[in-house]
């Protein structure tokens, strides 16, 4: 039982406060035509070439998708966003999301940008965390080569340098201004060399409380393992180690990956197995978790419960500044509303960018919104639950 025993996700009127009726409607047309497999397809494919021939297909898919998932274009514009989840106790994580160039010039404007958000995080009390993906501001082939520990020529390895002293930068940025800061995980054959730096920030900038956030993927089945090295590691070094628990989000890739070069898929066996590895790495922190700062980033109902009720076992208060939830925005409002309503830290990842820049974040987001083997998604349901509630009640 947790401590706050009204806690549950089942809720929809408070899952959906936030929402005037015709806000819900709006939401509930674009869950309907997103749970047709096929018409998501299609879509995804009309969009991306109307964008590639310049068509003005923007205003359609701003009051659309982007809307549901995105904060807005720059900080500015994501101000409503921030104001309305703060509204209800929410905070808010600007996630740049624009997945576009990796050269020079692109890096600069990601580690320029990313600063923005720890001044924005710096500055505002709803805004609880900042984050950056290593791959934001490093090239992908050149990360491989550290981690497989290849030659590197000497132009690599100034770029090597400079991506090493801008991930510096981002955290001692942070530091700074006392901003804590996610380093978001990638792929397992690059995620060693971002393990590494992340331990480096940790070392130095989580001495006296967490700054620098690894993020630890359940999904691969020696994440445990490497926590618990992790964690004593941080016992004898004499810093906290933060931590962003997740399951991992390329499987399929990763999966993809092994088959063709023959190695070992690093994946789990099964979901069984994944769900098992993340509650109990959700124990291992509450049991230790003098020497841990922890965000759950997580849509599962169980593993939100079952670490507030771990939480309420230790005897560690809801508002504990250590214990974050985290939710993508436009996803899981029932989860996060109803966490925060009974008193949890809870934020909310918050998109944002350019709307053609972010088209393959929203794409991501309708395929995993479409209907599977014919039921509908969790949020198509609990839409529709909602808008039943709301008219019964009048
Ligand atoms: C705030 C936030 C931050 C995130 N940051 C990152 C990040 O930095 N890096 C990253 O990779 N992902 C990240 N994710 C995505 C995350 O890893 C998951 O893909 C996503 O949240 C779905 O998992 P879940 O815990 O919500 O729940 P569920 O819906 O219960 O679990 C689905 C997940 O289980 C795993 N799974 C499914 N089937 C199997 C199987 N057969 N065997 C083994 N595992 C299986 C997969 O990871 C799948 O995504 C983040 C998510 C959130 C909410």
């Amino acid at each position: 039982m947790v401590k706050n025993a009204q806690l549950s996700f089942t809720d929809t009127q408070i899952a959906f406060s936030s929402k005037s009726d015709s806000e819900l409607m709006k939401t509930y047309a674009l869950f309907a035509s997103m749970d047709y497999p096929s018409l998501v397809k299609v879509g995804t494919f009309l969009i991306s070439g109307a964008f590639k021939i310049n068509l003005p297909i923007k205003p359609l898919v701003k009051h659309t998708l982007f809307t549901q998932f995105c904060g807005g274009e720059s900080i500015k514009d994501c101000q409503n966003t921030i104001e309305k989840l703060g509204e209800y106790k929410i905070g808010t994580i600007l996630d740049y999301s624009v997945e576009g160039a990796h050269n020079d010039k692109s890096f600069n404007e990601t580690e320029k940008e990313i600063i923005l958000t720890i001044q924005k995080a710096a500055t505002s009390k709803h805004v609880p965390f900042s984050v950056f993906k290593v791959t934001g501001i490093a090239p992908v082939p050149l990360l491989e080569k550290v981690q497989a520990g290849e030659a590197l020529s000497e132009k690599e390895q100034e770029t090597w340098d400079k991506a090493q002293e801008r991930v510096d930068h981002l955290c001692r940025s942070a530091y700074e201004h006392g901003v804590r800061i996610f380093i978001d995980a990638e792929e397992t054959w690059i995620q060693k060399v971002i393990d590494d730096l992340a331990m480096d920030m940790m070392r130095k900038y989580n001495k006296e409380e967490a700054i620098v956030y690894n993020t630890y993927q359940m999904y691969l089945h020696a994440k445990l393992e490497q926590l618990k090295g992790d964690l004593e590691v941080a016992k004898t070094e004499g810093f906290k180690l933060g931590v962003k628990l997740v399951r991992g989000a390329y499987m399929e890739k990763e999966a993809k990956r092994a088959a063709e070069m023959g190695y070992q898929n690093p994946i789990q066996p099964s979901k069984e197995a994944c769900d098992n590895d993340y509650n109990a790495a959700l124990k291992l922190i509450v049991e230790n978790h003098n020497h841990f700062a922890l965000c759950a980033g997580t849509h599962n109902e169980k593993s939100s419960m079952y670490l507030a009720e771990l939480m309420s076992k230790m005897g560690i208060s809801e508002s504990n500044k250590d214990f974050y939830f985290a939710q993508l925005y436009g996803m899981s409002d029932h989860i996060s509303y109803n966490l925060s309503n009974s008193g949890y830290n809870v934020a909310k990842y918050v998109p944002y960018g350019p709307v053609k820049e972010v088209m393959p974040y929203l794409f991501r987001r309708a395929e995993e919104n479409t209907s599977i083997a014919g039921q509908s998604s969790r949020e198509f349901m609990l839409v529709k639950q909602e808008m039943k509630r709301r008219k019964e009640s009048k």
